[in-house]
């Protein structure tokens, strides 16, 4: 009966004049045009983003609903290819059968299992760190790190080109905001003068930034941090795993893992891809963030299956190098075709590969023509990029095989001729 009575209300439908449904009726109805109008307003500007649907497991082949098959996919975050690695399932289904489904509970109450801990310590052992909490996701970590440590007499000086997670986690603290420009030195010393009258100051960035597949000049914002006495944040969900000679990230890459404080990851990316976020650092901050951090303290704990996945997919890395730099050889493949047919590719040894080509029309007709061809590439325009800057991300995995990457490099060759992107 209620059900029936709620259908109606969101129908638009409800009781006689002057009833307290009509008035909900009313309501209802005049959200529904306010959203519809909404909506009508993010198609028109073209930015409506519509869902493909995949009826196969995530990796470098799948299946689309609706019949395309043997569909060559460049556009997950999927870079060791462990999403579905056989040990990686296997480990997800003996947690399931062993810990249950899930814990109905939030980590302090009666939500913490051995596989968490172990995980944990799994974690702050790969990023050699003191200690490692873990959260529902990354946008939780970020979400949580910040207000938690941070007070109003405190500083955070953030690139301007942060993910949305870290620019919402600031937006929760009472901290002074400095914005620094993109990646410019020059810029974010001047503001850490200027922050030079706060208690503690925390520079945030990006290691590996998503949308220009660009690496944070992390050597340089370290030697700031030490001449103005500041700590060091980054966010590695586009470097764990894979970046560095034992994919440790961006920190090892560029040989600073003793000068980076805090590192925030994802275990939905190179991971193993399932979920779950974390935070790696020194162990009084850990302490704090499991007594302070509200994504953390008010949130269920992670599923078994999804801990399985994580913890296998680590033990895999922290066995043997050879998948992550397998990726980078095909990183680097891809990367020297591509520009040897005459297409410029954003970044530098980066497993996202943005072909640059500027105008918005253009990106999105050869990404349709592009998956004509059997090949699912995803184009990017304003206002996710800057405008006049449109792009198709390609993103290399270390399970496309050199035949699957030299289709791709093909493809695009083909489509950029018929649409005028190549001579
Ligand atoms: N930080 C960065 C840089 C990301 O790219 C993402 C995911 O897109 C996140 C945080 C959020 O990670 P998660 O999917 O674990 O919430």
């Amino acid at each position: 009966m209620w059900r029936g009575a709620a259908v109606r209300v969101l129908r638009g439908g409800g009781g006689g004049a002057g009833s307290p449904r009509s008035a909900s009726g009313a309501a209802v109805a005049q959200l529904r045009r306010r959203l519809e109008s909404e909506l009508e307003d993010i198609r028109g500007a073209g930015t409506w983003k519509s869902e493909r649907i995949i009826s196969s497991r995530q990796g470098p082949h799948l299946r689309l609903a609706g019949g395309g098959a043997g569909i060559l996919n460049f556009c997950a975050n999927n870079y060791l290819g462990l999403s579905s690695h056989p040990e990686v399932i296997r480990a997800a289904v003996e947690a399931l059968e062993k810990f249950g489904a899930g814990l109905s509970s939030v980590r302090f109450i009666c939500g913490t299992q051995s596989i968490h801990k172990d995980l944990e310590e799994k974690i702050a052992r790969f990023h050699q760190r003191e200690d490692a909490i873990l959260y529902a996701s990354c946008f939780d970590a970020n979400a949580g790190i910040f207000e938690a440590l941070l007070t109003p007499e405190d500083a955070v000086l953030s690139d301007e080109l942060n993910h949305a997670s870290i620019i919402d986690g600031i937006r929760l603290c009472k901290a002074n905001k400095y914005r620094y420009k993109h990646m410019d030195m020059q810029d974010l010393e001047t503001k850490l003068q200027d922050a030079q009258k706060h208690r503690l100051r925390l520079v945030a960035s990006d290691g590996a930034f998503s949308m220009d597949g660009d690496i944070a000049p992390l050597r340089e914002i370290c030697q700031l941090a030490q001449k103005y006495d500041a700590l060091v944040f980054i966010d590695e969900c586009h470097a764990t795993g894979f970046l560095g000679p034992n994919g440790r990230g961006t920190d090892e890459l560029l040989g600073v893992m003793d000068k980076v404080t805090i590192i925030n990851s994802t275990l939905g990316k190179a991971l193993g891809g399932a979920a779950g976020g974390y935070t790696t650092g020194p162990k009084p901050l850990i302490d704090l963030l499991r007594q302070r951090s509200r994504p953390y303290l008010f949130s269920n704990s992670l599923p078994p299956a999804v801990v399985g996945c994580a913890s296998k997919a680590l033990d895999l890395l922290m066995e043997s190098n050879a998948i992550a730099q397998s990726m980078a050889a095909k990183t680097q493949r891809f990367r020297s075709k591509m520009t040897a047919a005459g297409f410029t590719i954003s970044g530098k040894d980066h497993p996202i590969c943005p072909v640059m080509l500027g105008d918005a029309r253009l990106a999105a007709v050869m990404a349709e023509d592009m998956l004509n061809r059997g090949i699912y590439v995803i184009g990017f325009s304003y206002p996710v990029v800057p405008k006049g800057k449109a792009r198709i991300r390609v993103q290399i995995s270390a399970v496309h095989s050199d035949e699957d990457i030299d289709r791709c490099v093909e493809a695009f060759t083909e489509v950029g001729r018929k649409h005028g992107a190549l001579p």
